[in-house]
C-alpha cells in the first residue's frame, strides 16, 4: 500500500494541491482560483472539490493537510489574523472535515513552509530550523528536531508583528512599526518612496540599484539595517540552527551578505555562526509542508 497524502495551499488569488508520495516526490498538482470574495462556504467547496479530484486521480481517499493564511484561535477553535477575511471567525478546520468526512490537519502557510524546508529542504540537516517567509508580508515558523512547534496560541515564529521602531508605519494589525511595516515587499518599497524614490516595484528598485540611483543603495541600506536587528532578536531567543528564507523578498542577493552582517552587527555575541540560507522548493515549500503535516509513519 502506498503511502501517499494531500496538501492543500490556500492562498489569497490561488489554492495549489499536491498528491505527496513517501519519497517527497510530487505525484499530481493542480491549481485552481480561490473563490474568496463569494465567501466562507465558496472557499470549503473549492478545495472540498479540489481534493476529490486528487483522490479520484490517485484512486483513493487520502489524508489532508491544509496551509491557510492566518491561524485557528486556540480560544474558539475558528480561523484569525487571515487576509482572506471571509475566513476570520469561522471553524474551517470542523467544516472541512465535515465535508471530507475524514481527519484534516492545518497549519498557517508560513509553519507549512518551515516544515517542509526542515523535513527535506534547505534546513534538512539541521535541527531547530526557523523558516521566514518575506513576501507581501512577514511571517515565520519553528521547527524542532522534525516536529512544528506552533505554540500554545498558534503564534510561534510570527516575529513579523514585533515592533521594530514605535513611531514607524501604522500596521494592518493595528499597531505601529511592526517588523511587517518595513522589510516586506510593500514596507521596502514605501520606506523607498519616503526617501524620494520613484521606481513602482521592487525589481524596479533594484534595477535602479544597479544603476547607481541614491535613494534605491539608501533604501537597501536601511532595509537590511532592519532585517538585521528583527532577526538578531529571534536568534537572540531561539538561536536556531538555521535560518531558511523564503518569500518574494528571499531571491535578492545582497540579503545574504549585507543582510547577514547586519544581523552580525547586532546578535548577542561576538561572531554570527548561524546559516541564513535560501530555501530549496520554492514556491512549492508551502504545498509540500501542508502534506507533511501527516508524517509518513502516520498514513
Ligand atoms: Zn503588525
Amino acid at each position: 500500500m502506498e503511502k501517499l497524502r494531500i496538501g492543500i495551499d490556500l492562498g489569497g488569488t490561488k489554492t495549489e494541491g499536491v498528491v505527496l508520495d513517501e519519497q517527497g516526490l510530487e505525484r499530481y498538482r493542480q491549481r485552481v482560483s480561490t473563490p474568496g470574495h463569494l465567501g466562507f462556504e465558496a472557499v470549503v467547496e473549492c478545495i472540498a472539490t479540489l481534493v476529490k479530484s486528487l483522490d479520484d486521480q490517485a484512486g483513493c481517499q487520502l489524508p489532508v493537510g491544509v496551509g491557510t493564511p492566518g491561524a485557528i484561535s486556540t480560544l474558539t477553535g475558528t480561523m484569525k489574523n487571515c487576509n482572506t477575511t471571509c475566513l476570520n471567525g469561522r471553524d474551517l478546520l470542523g467544516a472541512l472535515e465535515a465535508r471530507l468526512q475524514r481527519p484534516v490537519r492545518l497549519a498557517n502557510d508560513a509553519n507549512c513552509f518551515a516544515l517542509s524546508e526542515a523535513l527535506d529542504g534547505a534546513g534538512a540537516d539541521y535541527g531547530v530550523v526557523f523558516g521566514v517567509i518575506m513576501g507581501t508580508g512577514v511571517g515565520g515558523g519553528l521547527v524542532l528536531h522534525g516536529q512544528l512547534h506552533q505554540g500554545a496560541q498558534h503564534i510561534g515564529g510570527e516575529w513579523g508583528h514585533n515592533q521594530l521602531e514605535a513611531d514607524g508605519p501604522v500596521c494592518y494589525c493595528g499597531r505601529r512599526g511592526c517588523v511587517e511595516t518595513f522589510i516586506s515587499g510593500p514596507g521596502l518599497l514605501a520606506d523607498y518612496h519616503r526617501l524620494g524614490g520613484k521606481a513602482q516595484s521592487v525589481p524596479e528598485l533594484l534595477t535602479g540599484l544597479e544603476q547607481g540611483e541614491a535613494c534605491a543603495a539608501q533604501a537597501m541600506d536601511r532595509f537590511h539595517q532592519r532585517f538585521g536587528r528583527a532577526l538578531a532578536t529571534v536568534i537572540n531567543i531561539l538561536d536556531p540552527d538555521v535560518v531558511v528564507l523564503g518569500g518574494g523578498l528571499s531571491n535578492m542577493e545582497p540579503l545574504y551578505r549585507e543582510g547577514r552582517d547586519a544581523v552580525a552587527e547586532y546578535v548577542f555575541n561576538d561572531q554570527l555562526i548561524t546559516p541564513i540560507i535560501r530555501n530549496c522548493h520554492g514556491d512549492s515549500s508551502g504545498v509540500r509542508g501542508a502534506a507533511q503535516l501527516w508524517s509518513v509513519d502516520e498514513v
